[in-house]
């Protein structure tokens, strides 16, 4: 139901049962528009009600009347999903970004963080410390969509994923009730967030295992891409040399303005402040010559993670696709990029879109055996993420279309397993058995089992949902 559908008196009777500190907000109130944006343009819909909680209570009242009114419900964090699960039109929208509050328990190493916080007030906070956990590489994506669905980020060829890096958290379930949980606290909840979270609560606060932490050396090189082919070669032989738990990198296939020439620009990541470690680290990248653009340096953590915020600025319509690889292939990657350059040559407006190619270590996360999380696909595998960015909504079939056509070109994992973080609903994931069973695979029986358990009349329905 939409808040429309239900009586108005109750709608009024919710609204002002709220203290002053917390905005529960209609359209025309002063902050509605703004508290809708999203990161995408496409992923912003007019909600009947958002309710921008201060506290525990706020989070409980509100699943409450949410739940018992079957009405549409939303969370809302960093607001990066750029298919809308953070959304509702019409219905109720939970906005936790005020809940941001990040403090460290610097004896104990572990990090405290409200369910609305940013991965920057995490790292900022932690950083007074000299301590780092697992988390984005774009520092103004939530905590919450991010931790729920798995988390990759620089540190994770050291730490595994960011929810191997979750100790505990507080939840509120559809009913309403606030539980704690933890490897001795509602097990097997605590199981299931980790990596099918926003299937079953929201979190009000997560636990994060802290770890020391250097500066590091790091930052940004840029080649033309007609070198792609000895990039590609380079890129390789690193792979094959580096040692993961220190060295990462992600590149990415892009166009840039003014003349929107095609370029590789590499992010490289060496977990030391030194720069002639960073220098030996990457060698056979310099090898490759000169680049046409060089931003390197030995910078504090957090800083790393702001790195990658240029490509990720909110605005306009956009859309990720994901698919995984398990090695660089030199003749798909060739085939994708002439695909994007022919793709975003006969369609200008699209000219922002880009191909980025996640090469983080592995062996951590794939050491952590597949049924002590609900995380699935614990096998060595890089992320490719199509980013797509467009101007025009009469353009989206077309630039769907061409996410998939990409999305076939470059897997070569047979499984064709999926990120969820990464997965697009324009793709079809929510309502697709395949496409689920693909990404949470022997775990989809336990997690069907659990969501019968916690969430029988599925009040928690965005995203990749499991129906018990
Ligand atoms: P939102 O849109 O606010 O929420 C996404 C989903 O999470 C919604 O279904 C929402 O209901 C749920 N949710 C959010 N907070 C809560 C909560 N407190 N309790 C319960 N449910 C909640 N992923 C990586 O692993 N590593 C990366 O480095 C990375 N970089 C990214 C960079 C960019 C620019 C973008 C757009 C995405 C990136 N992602 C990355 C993917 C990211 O993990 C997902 O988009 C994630 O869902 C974003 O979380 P959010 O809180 O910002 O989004």
């Amino acid at each position: 139901k939409l808040i429309k559908d239900i009586d108005s008196t109750d709608v009024q009777n919710f609204k002002v049962s709220f203290n002053s500190s917390t905005n529960v907000l209609s359209e025309g109130d002063e902050g509605y528009e703004k508290s809708i944006i999203r990161w995408a343009d496409n992923a912003i819909k007019k909600a009947g009600i958002v309710v921008q909680a201060t506290c525990l209570d706020d989070i409980v009242k509100t699943v409450k009347f949410a739940s018992k009114n079957h009405l549409d419900f939303a969370v809302s964090c960093g607001g990066h999903s750029s298919s809308g699960t953070s959304s509702s039109e019409g219905g109720v929208v939970l906005d936790m970004r005020n809940l941001n509050k990040v403090r460290v328990d610097v004896e104990k190493k572990l990090i405290y963080a409200q369910g609305g916080a940013l991965f920057g007030d995490v790292d900022n906070e932690a950083w007074k410390y000299g301590l780092a956990t697992v988390g984005g590489v774009v520092d103004h994506t939530g905590i919450g969509g991010l931790t729920l669905g798995g988390g990759f980020g620089h540190l994770t060829g050291r730490h595994g994923l960011t929810i191997d890096n979750v100790v505990g958290a507080t939840i509120v379930t559809a009913d309403g009730e606030v539980k704690e949980l933890s490897e001795s606290k509602n097990k097997d909840l605590f199981w299931a967030i980790r990596g099918c979270g926003a299937n079953f609560g929201v979190v009000y606060e997560f636990i994060y295992k802290a770890h020391e932490q250097k500066e590091v050396f790091a930052g940004v090189v840029v080649y033309p891409a007609e070198k792609l082919d000895t990039i590609i070669e380079a890129i390789n032989i690193w792979l094959k040399n580096r040692r993961s738990e220190n060295e990462g990198m992600a590149f990415v296939i892009s166009r840039s303005p003014p003349e929107n020439k095609p370029t590789i620009a590499l992010l490289l990541f060496s977990n030391d402040p030194s720069e002639q470690v960073f220098r030996e680290r990457y060698s056979v990248i310099y090898n490759c010559g000169e680049p046409i653009m060089e931003q390197v340096g030995c910078m504090p953590y957090p800083k790393l993670n702001t790195l990658a915020n240029g490509f990720a600025s909110f605005g306009d319509r956009k859309a990720m696709f994901n698919a995984h690889i398990t090695h660089l292939d030199l003749s798909d990657i060739r085939e994708a990029y002439n695909s994007y350059i022919k793709f975003t040559d006969e369609n200008p407006t699209t000219s922002q879109s880009y191909l980025a190619f996640d090469l983080y270590g592995t062996e951590k996360f794939c050491s952590v055996p597949t049924d002590s999380t609900a995380f699935y696909p614990r096998k060595p595998f890089y992320n490719v993420v199509i980013v797509q960015r467009w101007l025009n909504e009469k353009d989206d079939k077309i630039v769907y279309d061409w996410a998939k056509k990409i999305q076939n070109i470059i897997s070569n994992d047979e499984e064709k397993s999926l990120y969820v973080n990464f997965v697009d609903m324009s793709d079809d994931i929510g309502y697709n058995e395949n496409r689920i069973k693909s990404t949470w695979g022997d775990n989809l029986e336990k997690l069907k089992e659990l969501k019968g358990k916690y969430d029988p009349n599925v009040f928690f329905r965005k995203g990749a949902i499991i129906w018990p």
